[in-house]
């Protein structure tokens, strides 16, 4: 079936599904792979579970007209989410970056929505799959769409925007993170800025941080709406306190606004700029700008704050990388409490320089000043030396806490996805 005849069916039925578990009356099912799947398998059980058709590429599990043969079912995915991108032609703005995308993607869903009929991605579905499943929820109702953009090799941005073909650009900075796929810093940033290489070339505009010289670089050439800490920012803001939660001001013509966040750390006033901006430039009133970014409140351990009935926890469970750990122990280490305990799990993913990397953190945390350091993972093990108490595991970690409490401390825990160090948290 081609492409256009597959939008005819979609046009109709337009829900998509890849999970045989979740099958919406009338939904189209798309028989994904992965490394330890194949979606072929479950097509007969999606159709039967409420599916009205199922995409598969694997003829063995063609069951008839409802069953539908493509080549390569991703890329049929891809190419549908992209002609329907193109039917709705919504404004699209693109996030990517190292850190920060989520934030970012939610503060300006928080704000736009005051305003617009707005899509934005759920969650992290911020991928090669993510991305088209987000882009096929678009309808005409909707006003405007915000769209992450998730990299951990060269092209794959590249890949994203041509599907999604975004009309404004966000690329929130450019750290060390996922070394293995990128090779290099140098790689990182060539791959984040594929976006706004697609900008210049469809002459569309971005949101750019003017203090960050990574982005100011490779900016030339494009129509720029800036934010940042230089009063020639077309969105300035400044730190006001962060102890924990981020209080920041902002200025339009002249009058100032003091907005209180439940964003932990100074690092976070990069993506409240970026929401200013964004909602400054789509004409959204002052207050209102305001208002919506101080009721945000982030989920899923990216940066919560939790008191237990003996500690009081910074959980940023979520993800860690060179980057993101730098600024958050810059944070936690200014913070002016005590006791103090790091909890610090690997970075994952850094490839070659990954024991430079983690030496770096260590250094770090001998200049910082904590009254506990816990270390877990295979990484920090090596790095650590005898220099620190390191556990192979998390598991290991919380049985040793179990038998040895924390009280009265306040924590900061932070470590790669795969960690999963949030588990730490029921024994603290
Ligand atoms: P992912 O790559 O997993 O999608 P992301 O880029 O969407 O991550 P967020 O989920 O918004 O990032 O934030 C994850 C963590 O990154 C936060 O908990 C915080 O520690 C850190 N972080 C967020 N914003 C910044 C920033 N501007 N600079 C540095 N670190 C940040
Ligand atoms: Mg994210």
């Amino acid at each position: 079936m081609t492409i256009p005849e597959l939008y005819e069916l979609f046009i109709h039925n337009p829900k998509v599904t890849t999970d045989s578990r979740n099958c919406p009356r009338g939904s189209i099912f798309f028989a994904l792979k992965g490394d330890k799947f194949d979606g072929n398998q479950y097509a007969e059980k999606a159709l039967a579970s409420g599916c009205i058709y199922a995409v598969i590429d694997n003829p063995d599990y063609f069951i008839g007209e409802r069953t539908i043969l493509v080549d390569n079912v991703l890329t049929t995915l891809q190419q549908l989410a992209h002609r329907h991108r193109k039917v709705i032609g919504c404004p699209i703005i693109g996030i990517t970056g190292t850190n920060g995308k989520t934030t970012t993607k939610e503060l300006l869903a928080s704000v736009l929505s005051t305003k617009y009929n707005l899509l934005y991605t759920e969650g992290n579905l911020n991928n090669h799959i993510g991305v088209p499943l987000t882009l096929l929820r678009l309808t005409h109702d909707h006003e405007m769409a915000v769209i992450e953009m998730g990299a951990s090799h060269p092209g794959d941005i590249k890949e994203l925007v041509d599907i999604a073909q975004p009309n404004y650009g966000i690329i929130t900075n450019v750290g060390r993170a996922h070394l293995e796929g990128f090779g290099s810093f140098e790689g990182v940033i060539k791959t984040k800025g594929e976006l706004y290489d697609y900008m210049r070339r469809t002459k569309g505009k971005i949101f750019i941080n003017q203090d960050n010289q990574y982005l100011t670089d490779i900016a030339k050439g494009i129509e720029q709406v800036t934010y940042g800490s230089d009063e020639t920012a077309f969105a300035w803001g400044c730190v006001v306190s962060s102890n924990p939660y981020l209080t920041f001001e902002w200025k339009q013509q002249g009058k100032i606004h003091t907005v209180e966040t439940h964003l932990i750390g100074s690092y976070n006033l990069d993506n409240v700029l970026a929401a200013v901006a964004v909602g400054r430039f789509f004409k959204i009133p002052a207050e209102r700008i305001s208002r919506a970014i101080a009721a945000y409140e982030p989920t899923n351990n990216r940066s919560q704050l939790k008191k237990t009935e003996n500690n009081e926890l910074i959980i940023d469970a979520y993800n860690a990388n060179p980057s993101s750990m730098k600024v958050a122990l810059d944070n936690f280490s200014t913070m002016s409490v005590s006791p103090k305990a790091l909890i610090l799990g690997d970075m994952r993913e850094l490839g070659p320089t990954s024991d430079e990397l983690h030496t770096e953190v260590i250094t770090r945390i001998k200049e910082g000043n904590y009254d506990k350091v816990f270390l877990c993972g295979e990484h920090f093990q090596k790095a650590a030396g005898k220099d620190f108490t390191t556990y192979a595991t998390t598991e290991e970690l919380i049985e040793a806490l179990r038998k040895n409490p924390l009280k009265g401390y306040h924590v900061l825990i932070k470590g790669s996805h795969g960690m999963a160090l949030e588990r730490v948290v029921e024994v603290l």
